[in-house]
């Protein structure tokens, strides 16, 4: 066992957030420090953040060992943090900087005044009121008894700090120091939340039971759109914060937490602590803060807020759990769903998945008994799940360039009549996938991607979907030099718009794409507006899938419900399932029923016929027998190896000599597929070499591939990630 507390001169061990890959020797500053402190410490001429990961090694000559230089006003790193850091360090095969530097995503954590500066109205009145010290006043007056910093005061008066000064000195307006991070205002589980049907009420009762053991336990809580889910896991919350642990509900899309805050709001009586990528600086370092030092009871966040130093953690939600948006692609690549269960482990707390589809892996460890499985029946009031019928396009006589069928579109009219709302669902940002010269044939592809670049007419540019780049709608064909003859393939949803805009004069049109909106809050708005009738035709990608409620929407047509199925993905079935669930879904929530129609050239496709069936459990178990039979995830294991350089022949070497030196790996029974061009063989100049590996569930995956990738020395500039468990195959 470890020392705790480390006397001033004791040599301790920081973890800092430097690519390092050890843990560096410090002498205890002044008065000491604990385990888990978090410090500053110079390293070379800067100044770097860490954390005291436990005593030092001793192996360096201590006179030379320099001092920590700081230790920070923050709560200290539990030993579960530590743990946890530690496991899924492991688990990704990501150094354990890289983990410190996740969970520290706060900015001026070093920074040493823990109050600032503030300034609210005075009581005296100045002598000389001038214009610009009127204004202060106005703006102090307007607020009430807020109280800003120095630089909003002065901006929000139009003012330069001077002016504020004076009246300070005067008396007219008050200077104090104030904390910097407030905690958030106490939630009250007792205010009465929604009257719960009986089924419901069976499951709160069974999440209440699970956090008052304030042991570890899984939950599966399925059920469809409307069917109360989020009530349910509500009550959960309340109860874990009676009991005075602390909640964190992750959501696939930050578009999501403005309406969700709400939601808290009201059965709690205020507002919960916010963590994801549009939140500003300030309030992400009082969140970080607050939640270590026991200030906020619940978070609302993506991903990333479960790397957040909750001080006593007893329940985590993760909706949605089957969202791709959960895995992380870029950096630490984990899948937070997965992350989320391990917390939960660590920290003896209950985590509860929540879907209307399940992902595979989540419901066989349902079936397995790994988890406990609460399901939700039907929805509230006399709705139900809406009809699905395909349309055969086969049969369907479509004038080239349109993609809404004859059927289809007497569907929408009728409903137009009504008076109620028809989505058109296309799973494709843009005007067209692709752009061809008519006269040589030639493809516009990116310069850096072997991509195609998809026409954005609303932006009136083709863009890169891999990485971003743009330029503007050619003239001449780059290829040919010929004038006037691109011309748009295929749909995306802004053609769509421009078929159903032909198609239905009359109709107000809305187009829910990405892509489209600047901001969240743009998107909350669009998608508020229509949800009370702002428009007739909806036209949107996967964006409307997430849980927005369209309470007038009676009718979900689904262009093409063959796209997702061309994939060579695994999942690609799973998630085509789940995807056109969920976008049938959005039909038909209120009084009215819906009918969900698919437009499909395979309608005898084992997928479409179970989604038409609405037979999931057929379906789960016919995609489980599958992959149980190639021994793919969930029951064998898988990791993605990509290897990318500018310099293609350097990553078909590495490649190669990777291929021919899996010792390590025959060692264990897994085998090597590969080196191949990954699917995208080129992103932004990278050329990208992709090797999987395959393993029994049992075997020792990490270690072995840890011992495997060391064998190898990589050229400057070439990167390998090693992907655990790869959800998508680009
Ligand atoms: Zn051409
Ligand atoms: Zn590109």
């Amino acid at each position: 066992m470890s020392p705790e507390v480390f006397a001033e001169g004791d040599i301790v061990g920081v973890l800092t957030t430097e690519p390092l890959d050890r843990v560096l020797d410090y002498r205890a500053p002044e008065g000491g420090c604990a385990v888990g402190a978090f410090v500053i410490v110079p390293l070379g001429p800067r100044r770097v953040l860490g954390v005291v990961w436990g005593p030092g090694q001793g192996d360096f000559d201590r006179t030379k060992l320099r001092q920590v230089a700081a230790v920070l006003d923050a709560a200290p790193m539990l030993p579960g943090m530590h743990d946890f850091l530690t496991r899924v360090a492991d688990y990704t095969l990501t150094p354990l900087p890289a983990m410190l530097r996740l969970a520290t995503r706060a900015p001026g954590l070093g920074a040493p005044p823990a109050t600032r500066r503030v300034y609210r109205r005075g009581d005296a009145v100045p002598d000389r009121m001038t214009d610009a010290r009127a204004r202060v006043l106005a703006v102090l007056d307007e607020f009430g008894g807020l109280s800003f910093t120095l630089g909003e005061l002065a901006a929000q008066a139009g003012v330069g700090t001077g002016v504020i000064k004076g009246l300070v000195a005067q008396g007219a307006v008050s200077e104090q120091e104030a904390p910097r991070d407030l905690p958030f205002p106490p939630l009250d589980p007792d205010l009465l939340g929604k009257a719960l049907t009986p089924d419901q009420a069976v499951a709160a009762d069974a999440l209440r039971a699970g956090v008052r053991g304030q042991a570890y336990g899984a939950t599966l809580l399925k059920g469809v759109t409307g069917s109360g889910k989020t009530e349910v896991y509500l009550e959960a919350v309340a109860e874990t914060l009676r009991i005075g642990r602390q909640a964190l509900v992750l959501l696939p899309e930050i578009a999501l937490t403005g309406e969700f805050l709400t939601r808290v709001e009201e059965r709690f009586g205020a507002r919960a602590a916010e963590w994801h990528s549009g939140v500003t600086q300030t309030e992400r370092r009082r969140v970080w803060k607050m939640v270590g030092e026991g200030g906020a009871q619940l978070v609302v966040g993506a991903r990333s807020a479960l790397f957040l130093p909750f001080r006593d953690l007893g329940l985590i939600v993760v909706d949605e759990e089957h969202d791709t948006s959960y895995k992380q692609e870029d950096g630490v690549l984990y899948n937070a769903r997965d992350m989320a269960v391990l917390r939960a482990h660590v920290e003896a707390a209950q985590v509860v998945l929540a879907s209307a589809t399940p992902s595979l892996e989540t419901w066989v460890n349902a079936e397995a008994g790994k988890y406990a499985r609460l399901n939700l029946g039907a929805r509230f009031g006399p709705a139900v799940m809406p009809q699905m019928d395909a349309i055969d396009m086969r049969t369907e006589d479509l004038p080239s360039g349109t993609w809404i069928s004859p059927t289809l579109r007497a569907a929408v009219a009728q409903r137009m009549d009504k008076g109620e709302q028809a989505l058109l669902f296309l799973n494709r940002r843009g005007y067209a996938p692709v752009t061809i010269c008519r006269a040589c044939g030639h493809q516009i592809g990116c310069e850096t991607c072997d991509a195609r670049m998809v026409e954005h007419r609303f932006l009136k540019r083709l863009m890169c979907h891999q990485c971003g780049a743009t330029k503007p709608m050619p003239e001449t064909c780059p290829s040919c030099g010929v004038t006037g003859r691109l011309a748009a393939v295929g749909p995306g949803v802004e053609r769509l718009a421009e078929e159903a805009a032909a198609a239905f004069p009359q109709a107000r049109l809305a187009v829910l794409s990405s892509d489209l909106f600047g901001s969240a809050r743009a998107l909350k708005e669009a998608i508020a507006e229509i949800a009370t009738g702002g428009a007739d035709i909806i036209i949107g990608t996967q964006l409307v899938a997430k849980g927005h409620n369209f309470p007038l929407l009676t009718l979900v047509g689904v262009i093409d419900a063959d796209l997702g199925l061309q994939g060579s993905d695994l999942r690609a079935a799973e998630r085509t399932f789940a995807l056109m669930r969920q976008v049938a879904g959005r039909a038909g929530r209120a009084e009215a029923p819906g009918t969900a129609l698919l437009q499909t050239f395979q309608p005898e496709h084992p997928v479409i016929r179970a989604i038409l069936a609405g037979d999931e459990d057929a379906f789960w178990r016919a995609e489980a027998a599958e992959r149980k039979a190639a021994g793919v995830p969930p029951f064998g294991r898988m990791a993605g190896i990509v290897l990318s350089s500018p310099d293609v022949q350097a990553v078909f070497d590495l490649g190669a000599a990777m291929a021919r030196k899996d010792g390590p790996l025959r060692r264990i029974g897994a085998q090597v597929w590969g080196p191949a061009p990954a699917p995208i063989a080129r992103i932004r100049g990278r050329h990208r070499v992709r090797l999987l590996v395959k393993a029994d569930k049992a075997a020792p995956l990490q270690a072995a591939l840890a011992e495997w990738a060391a064998q190898f020395r990589l050229p400057a500039n070439l990167r390998l990630s090693i992907d655990i468990d790869p959800q998508s195959f680009y």
